[in-house]
């Protein structure tokens, strides 16, 4: 497994696709021997992963499958919610105190932690002891909109290796340029981003939209720029990759990088129930069998229409899903499935960053 690669799976089985994904990108050649690794999700608040806040914990299952199946044991779960939540509540309500108890893996609340300054560029940053002193980290993000950094994914959660005081500190400084100099000063040896359901606007969730898919990198920047196409954003609207970038933490996606371990499939996740203000979004739509991991990218290309102020313009329906495959129309399709339509976009599946620009052609 090489910095510049990006791998992305697709489905539903938290579990299965990360220990999958971990082992087609070998993923243990990254991995000192006998490294002490710590494992850091997204538990923000708290909050089961359901509504779109919080990595499922059954990914972090996957990933301890995979590196005790590799020969590392000595593994820990380390996090810290956001100011004014409490991180047991949250490794408690996202199930993850009852994982550490069924794999026999600690879990540690980084608010109880001492720390340590880091000199980054000219500033200092203070960061939690555990989170430096494990030999490997392997960061699990959410992907999910942000309602002050537009998105949020594997840059920004490394915002819980800091104590509560930083936070603060953090959005003093305005976020951006913090979280670039957080990347800066402490690198994660690896990224799984949970895209399974993230929020569609808020990193507390509420709602979620399934796109039901696992990324794995090592380049932040490069992980959060692609991250960014899936919800529908160019790079340069997210400040922080930008900022990121410039200091050298990585660089940004090009759309070489990818290596797709599966095609969506099934796609049909008949347990979600859309919100409403997925519902509203998706009143223009006619999807017939859409896997979700095609009808999502294109609820954050609405999504992001309507904060322009161009949905209501919109005055044909959007055709998506496998039930089109075959069929001519007169009409607006999207995804290969659609390929008969006269006016379609290709892709299986198209990034929401590819609906939007299409989009904004019938508008
Ligand atoms: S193009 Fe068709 S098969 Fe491909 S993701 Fe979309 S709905 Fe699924």
């Amino acid at each position: 497994m090489d910095d510049r690669h990006l791998y992305v799976q697709y489905g539903t089985d938290g579990r299965r696709m990360a220990r999958e994904l971990l082992t087609a990108a070998d993923a243990k050649t990254l991995i000192p021997a006998n490294a002490s690794i710590a494992i850091k999700p997204n538990l923000v608040v708290a909050k089961p992963a359901n509504s779109g806040a919080t990595t499922h914990p059954e990914i972090v299952a996957g990933i301890i499958d995979y590196l005790r199946e590799n020969g590392f044991n000595d593994i820990t779960i380390i996090e810290s919610s956001w100011v004014g939540d409490n991180t047991r509540r949250a490794f408690e309500v996202a199930g993850y105190t009852e994982l550490s108890r069924r794999m026999n893996v600690p879990i540690y609340d980084l608010k109880s932690d001492s720390s340590m300054a880091v000199a980054v560029e000219s500033e200092e940053i203070s960061l939690c002891r555990r989170a430096v002193e494990a030999d490997f980290l392997i960061n699990v993000p959410v992907l999910k909109g942000h309602c002050q950094t537009v998105m949020t994914c594997a840059m920004k959660n490394l915002k819980g290796i800091i104590p509560d005081r930083e936070k603060r500190r953090f959005h003093t400084m305005g976020l951006d340029k913090p979280i670039a100099l957080l990347n800066k000063a402490f690198r994660p040896g690896l990224t799984l981003v949970d895209a399974i359901c993230g929020d569609l606007n808020f990193e507390e969730g509420g709602n979620p939209v399934p796109m039901n898919r696992l990324i794995l990198g090592a380049d932040s920047v490069l992980i959060d720029s692609y991250g960014a196409s899936l919800l529908g954003l160019a790079p340069e609207e997210v400040r922080y990759i930008i900022h990121g970038e410039k200091l050298g933490v990585g660089k940004r996606f090009t759309g070489k990088e990818l290596i797709e371990i599966n095609r969506p499939a099934d796609g049909q996740d008949r347990a979600f129930r859309p919100t409403r203000a997925v519902q509203g979004l998706a009143r223009c739509v006619k999807a017939d069998q859409a896997c979700s991991a095609c009808y999502g990218s294109l609820i954050h290309a609405l999504n992001r229409l309507d904060e322009m102020g161009m949905l209501s313009r919109l005055r044909e329906p959007i055709h998506i899903g496998q039930g089109y495959q075959g069929k001519t129309d007169n009409g607006i399709g999207i995804g290969r499935c659609c390929s008969g339509f006269a006016q379609g976009l290709g892709g299986c599946p198209p990034n929401a960053r590819a609906i939007l620009d299409f989009l904004l052609t019938k508008v």
